[in-house]
């Protein structure tokens, strides 16, 4: 067994190189220029980008190397780390504080001690034992040996997938090759626009509901629709019994409804399952969800061994809940927290809020915080939520978009609970922006006070996170009341819309005076119900219950207007 080296020197094993345990190693070494540290990477890359792997497959990120963000040489010399690449720990001895280590490419084994241990082994994807999983063709994305197999299998066989090799001298168009996604989370999803890039055929196979689960379905409805625009074929609600290799050659996916997708190339994305091996050997403690259970400075149950990314717990920031959150943020801050407590620094982690993005085609959907699904399932009352179309910068700029948002606050002090965006323009500084009050514990008075960049190829001088505030706080002020579609029923609805605006869509049984006239025909509204306003965002039916409230009439604003009609619309359909 090997000793340590520098006599006093705090010893670290960090296992697992890249996310994690890599930003562990790179901090710790800031701080401690005596330790021995160690890092061990069962594969043959450390510290690569996963993330750009999806883009990779799609060739936009055109090079394999330009994915390996350091390697082991970078870590030898500047950060004095002794990195071993295709080295695995296989047994961690607790009592004796040491750990099994074995050369992946000889099968040597070794024992190294360590005085502190860090985990960041990771996730392992998820891979269930269905008829046909192994066959050839069928891939997954989480590694740069798995995109370079995708690659190769894509660049080598195109001939042969697209029918090319039989070519008779007859064919003018060339067969479209065929994909089939399984899983609708963000890798599926990247990889599905990524191989319709490619020219691929792109069907997405989804067993739940929705696609991009953390998001309300509401929401989820208008990125379905938008990448079903864009020719990703979604086949929702149905999960996938096995995979069969038809006569030709090509592969088919059957579903258990029956169904069977014809493909010539197969990525399972299925999610990910912390991987606790090592910990479970260890006989560290595993938390409810399936992870390691760790302490907000990232020590496990053993005050020795530290463990930090997708292989552990995490408390949500805003439920409390013990959550499993696989992204590579909270790991890489997670790895530099573990690395100050070994220091003897103070730091602790604050939970996470799953703050995330994807970008589709142009489109992106961010969110952070809570869904209203979350909350109804944990059964929270104390909630309101809003839904605005706000542009991304100045309508008299060009290039500006809407952006679709829905934020949720608590009704009693108006806090921040969580936030939603979707759009083709600056719907990331708008989450971020919303991330980061979030996490300062702000409250939607906060927001609309809040001091955004501005100059009209940015913003608008009411930034849309301040008009998400404003709106939030009419609201509580009780100076807007409002309701929602799901709630409207038999009400009396007054549509303040121009007429040449319901020629387009109407709502059957509204009332129709224009905003320009409302004042004026106020005698032809009931005072004895209440009064739901419906125009296009929501803008002008704030104006016209101002009117009607102060005029001593009971009246709502339907947050979104007619926008978000379409949400309550994609939902029933
Ligand atoms: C395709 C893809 C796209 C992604 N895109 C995004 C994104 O856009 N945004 C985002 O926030 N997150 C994204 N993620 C998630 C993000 O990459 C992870 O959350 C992050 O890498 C987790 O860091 P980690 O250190 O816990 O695990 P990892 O980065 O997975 O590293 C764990 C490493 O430990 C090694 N290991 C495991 N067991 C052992 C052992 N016994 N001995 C030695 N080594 C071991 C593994 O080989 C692995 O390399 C993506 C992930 C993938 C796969």
């Amino acid at each position: 067994m090997k000793t340590k080296d520098r006599t006093g020197a705090m010893k670290v094993i960090i296992v697992g190189g890249v996310a994690g345990g890599a930003s562990c190693a790179a901090r710790l070494r800031r701080l401690d220029e005596k330790a021995e540290i160690i890092m061990v990477e069962r594969g043959p890359y450390v510290s690569y980008a996963n993330c750009g792997l999806p883009y990779h497959i799609g060739g936009v990120i055109e090079k394999e190397s330009s994915l390996l963000v350091a390697s082991e040489k970078t870590f030898r010399e500047q950060f004095a780390v002794d990195c071993r690449t295709s080295c695995e720990a296989i047994n961690i001895s607790p009592d004796k504080k040491t750990v099994e280590l074995r050369n992946v490419a000889t099968g040597e084994v070794t024992t190294e001690s360590y005085d502190k241990l860090v985990l960041s082994p990771g996730a392992a994807s998820i891979r269930p034992p269905l008829p046909g999983i192994d066959l050839p063709g069928i891939f997954q994305v989480r590694t740069v040996p798995d995109a370079r197999a995708i690659c190769e299998w894509i660049e080598k066989g195109s001939l042969f997938l697209s029918g090319m090799d039989k070519y008779s001298g007859f064919q003018t168009v060339r067969p479209k090759t065929r994909a089939v996604v399984i899983g609708g989370g963000f890798i599926g999803l990247e990889t599905a626009e990524n191989l319709v890039h490619r020219g691929f055929d792109v069907t997405l196979v989804e067993m739940g509901d929705q696609i991009l689960a953390p998001l309300d379905p509401e929401m989820a409805r208008i990125v379905e629709g938008y990448v079903e625009k864009h020719g990703i074929r979604l086949a929702l609600n149905d999960g996938v019994s096995g995979f069969k290799q038809a006569a030709n050659g090509a592969l088919e996916v059957q579903t258990k409804s029956g169904k069977a997708h014809p493909a010539d190339i197969v990525i399972l994305a299925l999610g990910v399952r912390p991987d606790t091996a090592l910990a479970k050997m260890a006989g560290l403690e595993i938390g409810e969800r399936g992870g390691i259970r760790v302490d907000d400075q990232m020590r496990t149950s053993n005050p020795d061994i530290f463990a930090v990314g997708d292989a552990i717990e995490v408390k949500d920031f805003v439920t409390g809940e013990w959550s499993l959150v696989a992204l590579a943020g909270p790991a890489n801050r997670q790895g530099r927290i573990a690395a100050d407590v070994i220091a003897g620094r103070d730091s602790s982690f604050r939970g996470t809020q799953g703050t995330s993005i994807i970008g589709l085609f142009g489109g992106a959907a961010a969110w952070t915080g809570a869904s209203e699904k979350t909350l109804k399932r944990i059964g929270d009352k104390d909630y309101e939520k809003i839904y605005l179309y706000p542009n991304s910068h100045a309508g008299y700029y060009p290039g500006a978009r809407p952006i679709a948002m829905k934020v949720l606050f608590r009704k009693s002090d108006g806090r921040l609970l969580g936030a939603q965006a979707l759009g083709e323009d600056m719907v990331d500084k708008r989450i971020s922006a919303l991330a980061i009050a979030l996490q300062m514990g702000a409250t939607i008075y906060d927001l609309e006070e809040v001091e955004m960049c501005y100059a009209p190829p940015f913003g608008s001088a009411k930034d849309p996170v301040n008009f998400a505030g404003m709106i939030a706080a009419d609201i509580l002020r009780d100076d807007m009341p409002i309701s929602h579609w799901d709630s409207v029923g038999k009400g009396f609805i007054l549509d303040v819309r121009e007429p040449v605006e319901l020629a387009v869509e109407n709502v059957p049984g509204a009332v129709n005076i224009p905003l320009g006239q409302l004042r004026a025909r106020l005698g032809e509204l009931p005072r004895d119900r209440e009064i739901l306003v419906v125009c296009r965002s929501g803008q002008r039916a704030y104006s016209a219950t101002r009117v009607l409230l102060q005029n001593g009439f009971k009246a709502r604003n339907i947050s979104g207007g007619m926008l978000s009609r379409y949400h309550a619309f994609l939902l029933e359909n």
